[in-house]
């Protein structure tokens, strides 16, 4: 039997020995490797600044707290991502205030959007939800008509371009993350994208508890500093560095990997009538291809845990995107008391949905297994 796991990380020898040379060496943090980590992510986006942090979550905390957000304030916040996306916002004391999937790509519905926004809101941020790209253009003329930053979760979008323009640089900034099951790794971190050198210049000084740095390699006397505002430790260190430039190397190669993986396994699965896939609503666009998420239909989707537990028999590792509607996880529920059916699309994608795999562990017989042992399930079940 074939064993696929969801997610691996393609790490080999090349990053074995970049992070012995960091540990052979004598510099931990505050190091070179960070800045060529950033000059290559910078170069691979087309961003002019790229600011390297500790996670995805901390380049969200830190552009909510650089913004301003605090008590009183309301952030537009997709309802179909990861608790991090909201998570920011209540950090700063702010409140999400969340808007529901569209059904055809699963990405936040921007139909719904201007009727979430108060004279509180100050911020809207989207999530370009399994790599595919959010309506940028559409979301920029949203935010420019209330004078509203965007800002960009682009956990799963490495990759994901619209009309030719990478996800993160169509909004003020965007965020992505190198948790292990992401498209690259460095263990835990994460990378702000920005067209602004203010945003680039103010994030910098915040990821190091706003000690200017400029003032520090300036300094006459070893050990004396100031520090004029209040700032967080959401540094990268030299280590996950090391490794996020072995990775740049490769991603071209993931990214293509993931395209063909997905292409193979979407033509095998199109075709059954029990299941609906996302579609496309754009001409110019590259999708990261995070993952392939399959929408089951009435009536198999009552089905949904017997068919993955199956598939895990069947060796294949599934997961679901994501496993609940944010605003239904309990904190949100509890805080806000939001009901279950006040976000429909969300919920039926949270509720009906199974992703499977397509990294780049996997290969095209992986996908043609994976698809007929889903079809066998299915057909048994019918
Ligand atoms: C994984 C993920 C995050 C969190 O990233 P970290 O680097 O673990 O903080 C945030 N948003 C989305 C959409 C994600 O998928």
């Amino acid at each position: 039997m074939r064993t696929i796991p969801f997610g691996k990380p393609m790490l080999d020898e090349k990053e074995k020995k970049a992070v012995i040379n960091v540990l052979n060496g004598t510099t931990l943090t505050h190091g070179p490797l960070v800045k060529e980590f950033e000059k290559m992510f910078a170069l691979f986006t087309g961003a002019e600044y790229a600011v390297a942090v500790s996670s995805c979550t901390a380049g969200l905390h830190l552009y909510y707290f650089h913004v301003g957000i605090g008590p009183g304030d309301e952030v537009i916040v997709p309802v179909e991502t990861h608790v991090a996306t909201a998570h920011a916002v209540e950090l700063c004391g702010g409140k999400p205030v969340f808007v529901d999937s569209e059904n055809i790509t699963g990405n936040i519905d921007l139909d719904q959007v201007e009727k979430k926004i108060t004279e509180k809101t100050k911020a809207i941020s989207v999530v370009h939800y399994l790599g595919m790209p959010v309506d940028m253009k559409k979301v920029m003329e949203i935010a420019s008509k209330y004078g509203l930053p965007v800002i960009e979760d682009c956990a799963l979008a490495i990759g994901t371009k619209l009309n030719g323009k990478h996800a993160g640089l169509w909004g003020d900034v965007g965020c992505f993350s190198f948790y292990p099951v992401k498209h690259i790794t460095t263990a835990e971190g994460g990378m702000i994208i920005t067209r602004s050198k203010k945003i680039a210049d103010s994030i910098s000084k915040l990821r190091a508890f706003g000690i200017d740095r400029n003032i520090v390699s300036e300094r006459k006397i070893p050990g004396i500093y100031d520090v004029q505002e209040l700032g967080f430790n959401y540094r990268m260190n030299e280590i996950s560095a090391a490794i996020g430039i072995e990775q740049m190397k490769k991603v071209e190669d993931f990214l293509e990997i993931r395209k063909r993986n997905y292409m193979t396994l979407h033509n095998e699965l199109r075709n059954i009538e029990e299941i609906e896939l996302f579609k496309t609503t754009y001409d110019d666009y590259k999708s990261s291809y995070y993952c392939m998420a399959v929408i089951l239909k009435e009536p198999l989707c009552r089905k949904r845990f017997e068919i993955m537990e199956v598939l895990a028999q069947k060796g294949i590792g599934v997961s679901i995107y994501y496993p609940k509607p944010v605003p239904l996880m309990s904190y949100y529920k509890n805080k806000y008391g939001y009901k279950e059916n006040d976000f429909p699309v969300a919920f039926r994608l949270s509720d009906f949905s199974i992703a499977l795999p397509v990294a780049p562990h996997l290969d095209q017989e992986d996908m043609i297994y994976i698809a007929a042992t889903l079809k066998e399930i299915i057909i048994k079940l019918r």
